[in-house]
């Protein structure tokens, strides 16, 4: 049986692709952390790739979060990224993975751009400042993966989701993602009878795609599309919301009002991406078109697990 390596395989993507690939039987998956191995260490890295010798790797492990981890820590996103990136590619290359699927994000595309973004884009430009050390870090991951293809003819290729959300994310209310520390930021207000406090001015617009959407397309362009093309992973352009959109659904949930806090940073403004390279090969290779789940739907769900595992959650 061959065996898939997933980087990463605790957090948030890793845990949606353990859930939806548990009717994949002709797969054995491992599901790694930094407990099992410190991928920043390359020795680390090495020892471990040898003792599973896997067939594919998703990698996903990334120092990742949102806007305000991304402009306090921008040392730390550049240097770890740039070290766990180099070394699960050069491991992948020492051990013949026949193929490395690598995550990007849509977050590091050219700030100063015509819309909407496609794959063609990614190097055209400077990223935004606010998270302009992760995004080079992130954007090197195709450079190299491309440079071992052609040098090594390896089979390694890159996927960039767009905003993901959903049960498994990290809640911490200064690093993480817009959706997490609200849905963190609401259970608080709620108790203490105040309004959901939104950073910015709640005009910036994202596509935002569930975790376990993603998860399924990660799978499918991993083993049933062969192809090392780069491809954006997103809902539609259509389906782009405002901060303020989701902020209300939020506390709606919870019955509170909202209040912007506009001495905050707003990040980059948009960064719409355009998904039509993923819906015409998905409808090409599996005969229909891709069902996203709708936003109040993934947002209730992630409301509903946050509250159930409000204990034991990363926050
Ligand atoms: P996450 O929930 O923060 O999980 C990160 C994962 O990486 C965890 O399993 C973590 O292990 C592991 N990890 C971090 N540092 C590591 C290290 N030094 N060695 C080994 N493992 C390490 O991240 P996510 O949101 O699932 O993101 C997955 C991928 O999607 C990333 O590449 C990210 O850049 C990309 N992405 C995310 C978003 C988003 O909105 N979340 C959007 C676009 C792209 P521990 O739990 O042990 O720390
Ligand atoms: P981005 O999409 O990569 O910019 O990252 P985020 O998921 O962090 O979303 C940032 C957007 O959400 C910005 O417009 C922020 O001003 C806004 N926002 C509002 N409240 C919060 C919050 O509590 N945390 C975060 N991370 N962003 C917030």
């Amino acid at each position: 049986m061959e065996t898939i390596l997933v980087t990463g395989g605790t957090g948030l993507v890793g845990s949606a692709i353990k859930k939806v690939s548990t009717n994949l039987k002709n797969f054995k998956f491992i599901f790694m952390s930094s407990k099992d191995c410190n991928l920043e260490n390359y020795d680390e890295t090495f020892n471990f790739f040898k003792k599973i010798s896997p067939d594919y790797v998703i990698h996903l492990a990334a120092n990742v979060g949102g806007l305000f981890k991304n402009m306090n820590h921008k040392v730390e996103m550049f240097e770890s990224n740039m070290m766990i990136n180099m070394n699960v590619l050069k491991c992948s290359y020492k051990f013949n993975i026949k193929k490395c699927i690598s995550c990007l994000s849509t977050c590091i595309f050219p700030d100063k751009t015509s819309y909407p973004i496609d794959e063609s884009m990614l190097h055209n430009g400077p990223p935004h400042n606010s998270n302009d050390a992760y995004a080079y870090a992130k954007r090197m991951i195709e450079v190299l993966s491309k440079s071992y293809n052609q040098q090594f003819n390896t089979n390694f290729s890159c996927i960039i989701p767009t905003n993901i959300y959903g049960p498994h994310d990290n809640y911490h209310l200064e690093d993480a993602h817009v959706v997490p520390a609200l849905i963190h930021k609401a259970h608080i207000a709620k108790q203490n009878n105040e309004p959901l406090k939104v950073r910015g001015s709640g005009k910036p617009l994202r596509q935002f795609i569930y975790s376990e959407d993603l998860a399924e397309l990660i799978l499918w362009y991993l083993i049933e599309v062969e192809s090392q093309d780069t491809i954006i992973l997103s809902v539609r352009k259509d389906d782009e919301v405002s901060i303020k959109d989701i902020a209300n659904i939020i506390a709606k949930e919870s019955n509170i009002s909202l209040e912007f806090q506009t001495e905050y940073s707003d990040g980059q403004y948009k960064k719409t991406a355009d998904n039509s390279k993923l819906l015409e090969l998905y409808k090409k290779s599996k005969g229909k078109n891709f069902n996203f789940t709708p936003i109040d739907v993934g947002l209730k769900k992630s409301i509903n697990w946050f509250k159930e595992n409000f204990n034991n959650c990363r926050k």
